[in-house]
């Protein structure tokens, strides 16, 4: 039974007497379980619990007069025992009578014990605290928390902080009032007073005063501002978190300053190949190359000239065509003597790329004695041998492939330039892998202890975002789409109107183009979009867990799954090839059924999301996304960004099952009135959060608690600009702040 706090907990000497308050209950809820609950939850560190914040409050400040109580008001009074009675029907329950002098209220249990009833005796007074049902029947309250009455009323509101199963409360109240006691009294100030000072003094609060305000609010605080953060309580964390994250960040970068990649360019020491693998394919390239990949070549070649890793984000919007820049760079690095290794994040999209490359560039370095090797998890044994060993004897100039890249059998001779297409579909931990795999192996006799990077992505980085996550990072942006191009035409459609959409289908085929009907589940078990880490050499990224599995499992058994689409497609289309793609298909069949599509030879793919990422097949022209109210914005813009390839008009159907709610129309109908990836990343930021953007999987460790990109922008500039001169200046100071708040999590802000 939770029982009034006497003392605000908050206060020293609150603290060491709520201990002895505690102990009983420390005794009824085993303490093992309760603490091991607590280290469950993450709360290991005094500082750990000073920062888990309540959820909400409730006010046990004051006491209510019944008669003044509303229904459903959440209300703490005194009362006094009138009439105590243990009733069998409708079921076993201990019903208590009190009476305030105002008004009568029942007070019900259908679960009680021996205490209950020693407590609870007539003539008794007692201080009650729950939710009030008045009905006609009178007032009434099912299982309130009650203390005897009287006693000091607390100062403050009560925290409700995040809990879980097995953690009462009173035990995690106690915990961390106790660890917010002892934080606070070993803090020590580590950002600089005249760095704080350029901020708005208003807006924040100090250390101590922001915690405790958080912790344990005065009555009359605005719960609203506190609610949604823009009170100067918050100010503080937020400042001291986009601190540490701009140091870690500032700190990376002068690191990359130090370290040594091999100089990609063409030099006259006799490296350089008398052929040039760049003007060999810009020859056979059938188009030119738009203004913005010529500035994007431009900018990777200067990189790479350079002995600093080159750590760049080629951005640019689904079909922007980042491919022949990954293409182009590859060649600078070949032509230099040095490897290059493509990293995708699906098997057919690493395929397609292979493909292309293959096309592309596999004469000429046939013509050189050097080839293209392919990597996947799915691969027979035998290939993988031969392909390991050519890409330790460096015979394979250029490496495509999944996860398998970053496996640890997989030694380059000289790896000189690492890509990573959709690099926001990899994990921080992967991206690191691949960058490491120069480390301790780059030839004897040179200084280069790094590859360079090239990371590419569609889903558009906002500002903010760039400036935080990715302040390491310099970017290259393809902001026009290869020309003749016609726009897709977007349509939100009822599932009602399922057949209109299906006939439509029958004509875009009658007219030899072909059509992406993609479904967001395989059946009642699958994941969405397994495909992500279907050949993952890493273990499983500990995500929303098994309970999300099952919710998943769940929701799926409500949802049409794909091979029912695909037979009813079959079915009403029978003049039609109907295909179908999941990721639970065997890699050859996966493969086979989009050479088939890219091939022509098939009208529909239903297809789960594997198809999300990069697919590219000029010929489709109509998109149809069902469920599309279950989809990200930006995967529903990753998805669309399918079709439109070609110089045919385009369209995209995104049905929906009825009804939709008011949040989810608004959604899909951006998403019809705009094409701009920007624009949709600025709404998906706004309404989902940045783990859109960053591979929330795995990288949720490095994601902000307490700011907020879209409302703080002001305090990351101010990061972001004091940070390099506390790195110089305070460099102590510094250290302890991004200890105290990044804590072993530092690595992950690097990649
Ligand atoms: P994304 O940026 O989404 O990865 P891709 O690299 O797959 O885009 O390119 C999309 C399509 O545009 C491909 O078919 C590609 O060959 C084509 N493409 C790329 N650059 C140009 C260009 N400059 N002119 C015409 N077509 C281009
Ligand atoms: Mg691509």
């Amino acid at each position: 039974m939770a029982r009034v706090a006497r003392r605000s907990p908050l206060s020293p000497k609150g603290s060491s007497n709520a201990s002895s308050e505690a102990a009983g209950k420390v005794d009824r809820s085993p303490p093992s379980a309760a603490a091991r609950a607590l280290q469950k939850m993450g709360l290991r560190t005094d500082w750990d619990l000073a920062l888990h914040l309540p959820l909400r409050y409730e006010d046990h400040t004051r006491l209510t007069a019944l008669a003044d109580a509303r229904d459903r008001q959440a209300i703490q009074f005194e009362a006094m025992v009138v009439a105590v009675e243990v009733s069998q029907r409708p079921r076993r329950q201990l019903r208590v009578t009190v009476d305030d002098g105002t008004d009568r209220c029942v007070l019900r249990f259908m679960v009680f014990y021996p205490s209950h009833q020693a407590t609870l005796v007539v003539g008794a007074r007692v201080r009650v605290r729950g939710d009030l049902h008045v009905s006609i029947w009178g007032l009434e309250m099912v299982h309130p928390s009650f203390t005897p009455a009287g006693g000091p009323l607390p100062q403050t509101l009560t925290p409700v902080y995040p809990a879980t199963a097995g953690l009462p409360q009173a035990y995690l109240r106690k915990a961390v009032a106790s660890g917010l006691h002892r934080a606070l009294q070993h803090w020590t100030e580590t950002v600089p007073d005249d760095f704080l000072r350029k901020i708005d003094a208003q807006r924040f609060y100090g250390m101590a005063s922001s915690l405790l305000f958080l912790h344990n609010p005065p009555a009359d605080a605005d719960l609203v501002a506190l609610q949604d953060r823009h009170h100067p309580a918050w100010g503080r964390l937020k400042v001291d978190e986009l601190l540490a994250q701009q140091l870690a960040q500032c700190l990376s970068r002068r690191e990359r300053d130090r370290l040594c990649a091999p100089v990609l360019a063409a030099a006259p020491d006799g490296h350089a190949p008398s052929v040039s693998l760049m003007q060999d394919f810009l020859k056979v390239l059938p188009f030119g190359l738009t203004a913005a990949q010529q500035r994007a070549v431009a900018e990777i070649q200067n990189d790479l000239a350079r002995t600093r890793p080159m750590h760049r984000l080629l951005q640019g919007d689904v079909g922007a065509g980042k491919t022949v820049v990954a293409a182009l760079a590859a060649c600078v690095c070949m032509d230099a003597g040095w490897q290059c290794a493509l990293m995708a994040p699906t098997e057919i999209l690493a395929n397609q790329h292979f493909t292309k490359l293959v096309g592309w560039l596999g004469p000429v370095l046939a013509a050189r004695g050097q080839s293209v090797a392919w990597l996947t998890g799915s691969q027979k044994k035998k290939d993988r041998t031969e392909m390991l060993a050519r890409i330790a004897s460096g015979q394979a100039a250029l490496v495509v492939g999944t996860h398998a890249l970053i496996q640890e059998q997989v030694q380059f001779a000289r790896l000189g330039l690492a890509v990573i297409d959709e690099q926001h579909r990899f994990g921080v931990a992967q991206r690191l892998a691949l960058r490491d795999k120069l480390a301790g192996h780059g030839p004897a006799g040179t200084l280069a202890r790094e590859p360079h990077l090239l990371m590419m992505t569609a889903t558009p980085i906002p500002r903010t975002l760039a400036m935080s996550y990715y302040a390491d990072l310099d970017v290259s942006t393809l902001d026009e789409l290869p020309p003749g191009r016609t726009p897709v035409v977007t349509r939100v459609v009822s599932d009602e109107r399922r057949d209109d959409v299906i006939g439509r289908i029958a004509a875009q085929v009658a007219n030899g183009r072909q059509v992406y009907w993609v479904c967001p589940l395989i059946d009642e078990q699958a994941d969405p979009d397994g495909e992500a880490h279907a050949d993952s050499l890493l273990p499983a990224p500990s995500g929303p867990g098994k309970a999300g599995a099952r919710a998943a499992g769940r929701e799926a058994l409500a949802l049409r799954n794909v091979t029912a689409t695909h037979a009813e497609l079959s079915a009403a289309l029978p003049d039609v090839r109907v295909a179908l793609l999941h990721s639970r298909l065997p890699a050859t069949d996966k493969q086979q059924v989009m050479e088939a599509f890219a091939k022509g030879e098939t009208g529909v793919l239903v297809s789960t999301t594997v198809i999300e990422v990069g697919v590219d097949v000029p010929n489709a022209s109509l998109m149809v996304i069902e469920h599309a109210e279950r989809f990200g914005l930006s995967q529903l813009h990753q998805l669309r960004g399918r079709v439109g390839r070609g110089a045919a008009a385009s369209a995209c159907v995104l049905l929906y099952s009825p009804p939709l709610s008011p949040t989810g129309r608004e959604r899909l109908k951006a998403m019809a009135r705009t094409a701009d990836g920007f624009e949709i990343a600025r709404i998906d930021l706004a309404l989902r959060g940045p783990g859109e953007f960053l591979g929330a999987r795995q990288s949720g460790d490095a994601m902000l608690r307490f700011a907020d990109l879209s409302s703080d922008e002001d305090l990351l500039e101010w990061a972001r600009a004091v940070a390099p001169a506390m790195l110089d200046d305070y460099p102590d100071e510094a250290r302890l702040h991004m200890d105290r708040w990044l804590g072993n999590r530092s690595d992950f802000l690097k990649a």
